[in-house]
C-alpha cells in the first residue's frame, strides 16, 4: 500500500494510544510512521518502552519503531492523532496545528474552545467546516479536531436520531463505566473491586456539556448548543472495557413507543460518513432481548465501532428510558478519532 498517508501517534504508549497502534495495523489509508511518548520512553524500542494492555498482539511493524518526543517537526506527518494528557495537549497540540498537521485529538483541553469541533460523523460531519474558520482566525494551517469523552459518545449517537426525528426536551444519564476509561493502570484494583465509585472527575459537567455541542447547529464561525437539559450521574464500575449507560428522555413531541423503536434501529450516518473505513456497520443496534446490552457480549459489536441500545420502554418520569452500551478506547476514543481522521481526509482538509 505505497500511498498511505504518514500518520504519528502521540502518547502511544497509553491506553488509548495502544488502541491507536493496534487499529492502524494495515489500516487501508493511514500508515503510522511516527510513535511519542514521555521523557520516560523517548529513545527507547515502543515494544520496549510500552506495557502492552490489550488482548490482540503488539503489531510487529511497531515493536522496533523508536519512540520519538512530541514536537512537531521532528515527526514530518501531516495528521496526529492523540492520546496525550489534557493539560500537555493544552500546550502541545496547538504547537502541531501552527505547524500544519491536522490533530485528531483525544483529549479534552479544546473541546470547549468555540472554534474546535467535537466530531461524530455518524452524528454531526456538518461540524468540520469550523476547521476553516480556526485557520481563518488563528492563522493555522493545520487543526485541532477532538472526540468527545467516552461517555457522551455514545448517549449522543443513540440520542441523535430521536432527536432528528421528534426534538429533545429533557436527557437523564447515569452512567456505568469501565476501568480502561481511566487509562493504565488507572484505578487501584483496592478501590474498584468490590465496589462501585460514583464520581468521575469533571465527566459529569463533560456530559452535560458536550453533548448539547454536538447536537448543535454551526452557525458562522462557532456551534450554537442544542437546546435540551441534560442530567448526568456518572460512576466507575469494575468492568475491563464498555461503558454502559442507563438513559431516560422526553421528547419534544409525542410517540409511541414502535415509533422510538423504528427511529433507532433504521438510523443511518449522513452519506458522507457512511463508507468510510471505520464507519460503524450498523450505527446503531437496538436488541430487543431483555437482558441486553452488556459489555463482555455487546462491546465489541461492529469492530467496537457499533452503538447498542436496549431495553427501550416507557418512562413513568419522562418519556422513555433505555439502556445504550459503547466500547469507550474503540469508539469512545481510539477508534472515533481514526473515523474522524478519515472524514477530514475524505473531505480534503489534511494536506497530503
Ligand atoms: P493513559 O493510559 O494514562 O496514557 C497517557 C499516556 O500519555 C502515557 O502513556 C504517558 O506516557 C503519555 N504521555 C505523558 N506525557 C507525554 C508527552 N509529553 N508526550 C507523549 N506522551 C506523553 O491515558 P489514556 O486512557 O490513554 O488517555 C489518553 C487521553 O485520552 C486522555 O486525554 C484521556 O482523557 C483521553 N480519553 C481516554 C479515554 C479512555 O477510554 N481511556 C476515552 C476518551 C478520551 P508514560 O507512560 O511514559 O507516562
Amino acid at each position: 500500500m505505497p500511498d498511505r498517508l504518514p500518520v504519528a501517534i502521540l502518547a502511544a504508549t497509553g491506553s488509548v494510544g495502544q488502541r491507536f497502534v493496534q487499529l492502524l495495523d494495515n489500516h487501508p489509508w493511514f500508515e503510522v510512521t511516527a510513535l511519542t511518548g514521555s521523557d520516560r520512553a523517548v529513545g527507547q524500542d515502543y515494544g520496549q518502552a510500552c506495557h502492552w494492555i490489550l488482548p490482540e498482539p503488539m503489531p510487529a511493524w511497531a515493536r522496533t519503531m523508536k519512540v520519538m518526543p512530541t514536537e512537531p517537526g521532528r515527526l514530518q506527518t501531516p495528521l496526529a492523532l492523540s492520546a496525550l494528557p489534557a493539560d500537555i495537549a493544552l500546550e502541545v497540540e496547538p504547537r502541531f496545528a501552527q505547524a500544519g498537521v491536522v490533530v485528531c485529538s483525544n483529549a479534552s483541553a479544546y473541546r470547549r474552545a468555540p472554534d474546535v469541533p467535537i466530531l461524530l460523523p455518524e452524528v454531526n460531519p456538518d461540524h468540520a467546516r469550523l476547521v476553516a474558520s480556526q485557520r481563518r482566525q488563528r492563522g493555522w494551517s493545520g487543526a485541532i479536531v477532538t472526540n468527545p469523552n467516552c461517555t457522551s459518545t455514545g448517549v449522543t449517537i443513540a440520542l441523535k436520531p430521536l432527536q432528528d426525528s421528534f426534538g429533545l426536551r429533557k436527557v437523564f444519564v447515569v452512567s456505568l463505566q469501565a476501568v480502561s476509561g481511566a487509562g493504565y493502570p488507572g484505578v487501584a484494583s483496592l478501590d474498584i473491586l468490590d465496589n462501585v465509585i460514583p464520581f468521575i472527575n469533571g465527566e459529569e459537567e463533560k456530559v452535560e456539556w458536550e453533548t448539547c455541542k454536538m447536537l448543535g447547529v454551526v452557525e458562522g464561525e462557532t456551534i450554537s448548543q442544542a437546546n435540551f437539559i441534560v442530567s448526568a450521574h456518572t460512576n466507575r464500575v469494575a468492568v475491563n472495557d464498555g461503558h454502559t449507560v442507563c438513559l431516560s428522555v422526553q421528547l419534544g413531541q409525542q410517540a409511541t413507543l414502535e415509533e422510538v423503536a423504528t427511529c433507532l434501529r433504521t438510523y443511518t450516518a449522513p452519506e458522507l460518513s457512511c463508507d468510510l473505513p471505520s464507519a460503524p456497520h450498523p450505527v446503531l443496534v437496538l436488541h430487543s432481548e431483555p437482558d441486553r446490552p452488556q459489555p463482555r457480549l455487546d462491546r465489541m459489536t461492529g469492530k467496537g465501532m457499533t452503538t447498542s441500545v436496549g431495553r427501550l420502554r416507557p418512562d413513568p418520569l419522562f418519556d422513555f428510558k433505555m439502556v445504550v452500551l459503547s466500547h469507550n478506547t474503540i469508539r469512545g476514543a481510539a477508534g472515533g478519532s481514526i473515523y474522524n481522521a478519515e472524514l477530514l481526509y475524505k473531505m480534503g482538509l489534511i494536506a497530503a
